[in-house]
């Protein structure tokens, strides 16, 4: 079942009116504290001799507290508040669709105006409470230029990339969302719980190829762990990549988080045709690069995701092989069973035989792989996300839920 509700009915939009973005103004959100200080100087809004304090107030109203409009800065004088609110803009994407599946699962559309000569986007996050933790799934590109053969992404050409901005807005507007900025309105309480936080965990999963993003990924990575302000653990956000061979050694140098790679196949012609990214980068690049990531140990695990596909590379010899390729490599393996959508050709594998290949993966000492399927009623699932550029048709949705309901894909 999908619930889904409206955000445009007036209430709501009143109180979401004043955070939707205005394209003109520059947004103070996803700057280094190097560029937020020069953006404030060059606007003239602050002096050079305040820059330190200034920019130390606006990281805490940003990123601690979660602020999204300058008025409520209030230990900031009014007339800098409101100079601030002539030149920049602290707002957040505007929501296009909430849905909140049966199982908790959340997506959201989000809005983002145009940059430049360009058109307004829109791009699909997705949350996931499980015990214990909330993950937040966020993506880092319109569409996206691979063309992994089983992803519904990958029939959608790339748009464009997204900024460091919009990468946080994610975040913070899931956290709006979701209560989670406790302290915005507080007179004094202002600290990062450790505990209890209902976004715990992000991964760079949705949307989009996030090495082909490098540098925005990395300034709104930097950011999101930033101690002094969203404070979450580089060990707790995860990055996954198709096989960007030569920005995995600097996701590791530069950015630090922990890192996820779509394996998908164990040998180069099938992974030729189910992640064709491959043909550039071969499985022994890749995994060459995977042996020297920095950090990597075996309380830092890399993460290999394998989507699980009906007789293409299910079968126990295919499990032998996944084992012998990572050989050496700290790693987890994640199983995950393909979530179908209109118009693949591909089906997901039996549940009896995703066990038997967990149990052979089990046996040789990897723990718990399989992912289970989330928010599939609201295609909110691992390569389900598609924008409104394309969004499902009516006859399409009916399809797939039929397809589900046939048990296709059905784990
Ligand atoms: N572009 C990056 C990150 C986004 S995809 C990457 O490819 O790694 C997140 C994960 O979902 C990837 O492992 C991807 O291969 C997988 N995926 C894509 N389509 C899927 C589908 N239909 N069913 C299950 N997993 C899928
Ligand atoms: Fe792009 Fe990742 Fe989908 Fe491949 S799996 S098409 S890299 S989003």
């Amino acid at each position: 079942m999908t619930l889904s509700f409206d955000i445009t009915d007036d209430q709501t939009r009143s109180s979401l009116g004043a955070r939707v973005a205005m394209p003109a103004k520059e947004s103070l959100i996803g700057l280094t504290r190097l560029e937020l200080g020069e953006a404030l100087v060059r606007a003239g809004v602050v002096p050079e001799r305040q820059v330190k304090m200034r920019v130390q107030q606006l990281w805490h109203w940003l990123y601690v507290r979660g602020v999204a409009d300058f008025a409520h800065m209030f230990n900031i004088s009014k007339d800098l508040r409101s100079a601030l609110d002539q030149h920049f803009t602290i707002a957040r994407p505007e929501i296009v669709e909430e849905q909140i599946s049966s199982d908790g699962t959340r997506k959201w559309l989000f809005r983002f105006p145009p940059r430049g000569a360009g058109r307004p986007v829109e791009i699909e996050t997705v949350y996931i409470p499980e015990e214990g933790r909330g993950t937040l799934c966020i993506s880092s590109q319109v569409g996206c230029t691979l063309t992994c053969s089983f992803c519904h992404t990958g029939t959608q050409k790339l748009v464009r990339n997204l900024t460091a901005e919009e990468i946080l807005t994610q975040l913070m507007t899931a956290r709006d969302r979701l209560g989670d900025f406790p302290d915005r309105d507080t007179p004094d309480g202002a600290i990062v719980p450790a505990e209890g936080r209902k976004i715990s965990n992000i991964v760079m999963m949705g949307m989009g190829e996030p090495l082909y993003n490098f540098e925005e990924v990395k300034k709104a990575l930097l950011i999101a762990s930033d101690g002094d302000g969203l404070s979450l653990s580089k060990r707790r956000i995860t990055l996954s990549t198709s096989g960007v061979v030569p920005e995995i050694f600097r996701t590791g140098e530069e950015i630090g988080v922990m890192l996820a790679i779509s394996l998908h196949a164990t040998n180069d012609d099938l992974r030729d045709l189910l992640v064709p990214i491959n043909k550039k980068y071969p499985l022994k690049d890749l995994v060459a690069a995977c042996r020297t990531y920095p950090g990597l140990s075996n309380a830092r695990r890399i993460t290999f995701e394998y989507v699980m596909l009906k007789d293409v590379n299910d079968s126990l010899d295919d499990a032998k092989a996944l084992v012998k390729l990572l050989k050496g490599i700290p790693a987890k393996i994640n199983l995950i069973p393909f979530n179908p959508w209109p118009g693949t050709n591909y089906q997901c594998s039996d549940w009896e035989t995703i066990e038997k290949f967990a149990d052979y993966i089990n046996n040789a000492g990897y723990a718990s792989p399989i992912r289970t399927p989330r928010g599939r009623d609201i295609l909110a699932a691992c390569g389900q996300l598609k924008s409104e550029s394309e969004r499902l048709k009516k006859h399409e949705r009916l399809a797939l839920e039929a397809m589900m309901i046939a048990g296709h894909g059905e784990a």
